[in-house]
């Protein structure tokens, strides 16, 4: 294998005797050797806990936790680390928010955009708050023209890119909106993150959101992005690491970002999104938008032009997903046939079940591209949905 594929060992692999052709990344995407074996490292050589001990070992896990999240902090272009916290993942992350925002949440409004995955939906149901979507047209291309904030209108909240059609909403453009009411916005990047450069000062939201494991990272391990003017919002989560004085009256809390990491975290987790980073930077960020734009393009094009294929959305950006059905044949029969020729991709709603009510179906086959993956994997896919239309005809 060339290319960045070569980083990367589970491509190695054959399944059912078939090369592997990864194209489920919007759900995980697979590990380069560096973060396997920074992982894998740490455990053997400088594990302890952080920020407690006095101790060699816990000086040297605590910088190394420090030093990932002043990577995350350059990686997006925060003004300083402690706007960075670690959480569990995108979900994690927007729980967190949702809780601290509660208060105010509570009985007024979210505006979301139709095309969120349940992540950025569920979490503010649970905290009393009722939803708005801002319209769209026929693509899913946000109108943001038609943005309407009422008095009630407390948060915006949006992905930067959907996991399910690949759009990239113009979050600049609803941030810009926001601002002119003071409002503030959150960015769901799981799905921008690992494909596009990102500058959360040039974005201009207050919370931004991404996954470890979709990030060529490991899982359970995420980002939540707070800007200075939220840094002293109520923390979500309570206990240890994350307090100053304790009685039994009550608890003053430490500053951002110790003040948001209740509990032991997954220290591993952190160091393996610094790994990832440093591998992406490696490559270059702009270089792999240019290349996976390159194949996600090329696979549009080749399914655009298949016969009896419907492929969803339709925005001036695009990058990551792509979401399609075949005439007359169920998206989990394609799925699975396409699993018996070594082809990964996924099938169904994508936690995505509003959408799949606008699009007026259940649900659809998803391929999503990483950086390892090229035109061959394209042209596999294309092959394979040839083989499936013809079992069916
Ligand atoms: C995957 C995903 C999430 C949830 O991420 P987790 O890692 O499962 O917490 C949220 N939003 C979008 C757009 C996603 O693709």
């Amino acid at each position: 294998m060339t290319g960045p594929g070569k980083d990367f060992p589970i491509l190695a692999k054959e399944i059912y005797g078939k090369r592997l052709v990864y194209l489920d990344n919007a759900a995980t995407s697979q590990k380069p050797n560096s973060v396997i074996d920074t992982i894998s490292d740490f455990y053997r050589s400088d594990n302890s806990n952080i920020h407690r001990g006095v101790h060699y070992l816990s000086e040297v896990s605590s910088e190394r936790y420090e030093e990932a999240r002043e990577k995350v902090s350059s990686f997006i272009g925060a003004d300083e680390p402690a706007e960075v916290t670690f959480t569990a993942g995108t979900t994690d992350s927007i729980n967190q928010v949702a809780r601290s925002l509660e208060p105010v949440l509570r009985g007024n409004e979210v505006l979301i955009t139709g095309v969120e995955h349940h992540s950025d939906i569920v979490p503010w149901q649970l905290a009393g708050a009722r939803l708005r979507a801002i319209p769209m047209d026929e693509g899913c291309d946000l109108l943001t023209d038609s943005i309407e904030i009422t008095d009630r209108t407390k948060l915006i909240a949006v992905s930067h890119a959907s996991n399910v059609l690949g759009s990239v909403n113009p979050v600049r453009e609803v941030t810009r909106i926001a601002k002119e009411h003071d409002i503030p916005v959150l960015v769901d990047a799981a799905q921008s993150i690992q494909h596009i450069p990102i500058d959360v000062k040039d974005i201009g939201c207050d919370f931004l959101a991404f996954s470890g494991h979709k990030m060529y990272a490991a899982t359970g391990i995420g980002v939540l992005y707070t800007s200075e003017r939220f840094s002293e919002i109520m923390p979500a989560r309570g206990g240890g690491g994350m307090v100053d004085k304790v009685t039994l009256e009550g608890t003053t809390y430490l500053k951002p970002p110790l003040r948001y990491e209740a509990g032991t975290p997954h220290i591993a987790g952190a160091i393996s999104i610094g790994a990832a980073i440093d591998y992406m930077q490696g490559i270059g960020m702009d270089k792999i938008r240019r290349d996976e734009h390159e194949v996600y393009s090329y696979a549009r094009e080749r399914l655009l032009e298949t016969d009896g294929v419907t492929v969803y959305g339709n925005t001036g950006q695009m990058c990551g997903s792509i979401s399609f059905n075949l005439e007359n044949i169920h998206h989990y029969d394609t799925g699975m046939i396409l699993d018996k020729m070594g082809i990964a991709v996924r099938t169904g709603h994508h936690c995505a079940q509003p959408l799949m009510r606008t699009l007026g179906i259940e649900g659809t086959v998803r391929a999503s591209f990483a950086l390892y993956n090229t035109k061959d994997d394209a042209d596999a896919l294309i092959d394979g949905i040839g083989k499936v239309r013809m079992m069916y005809s």
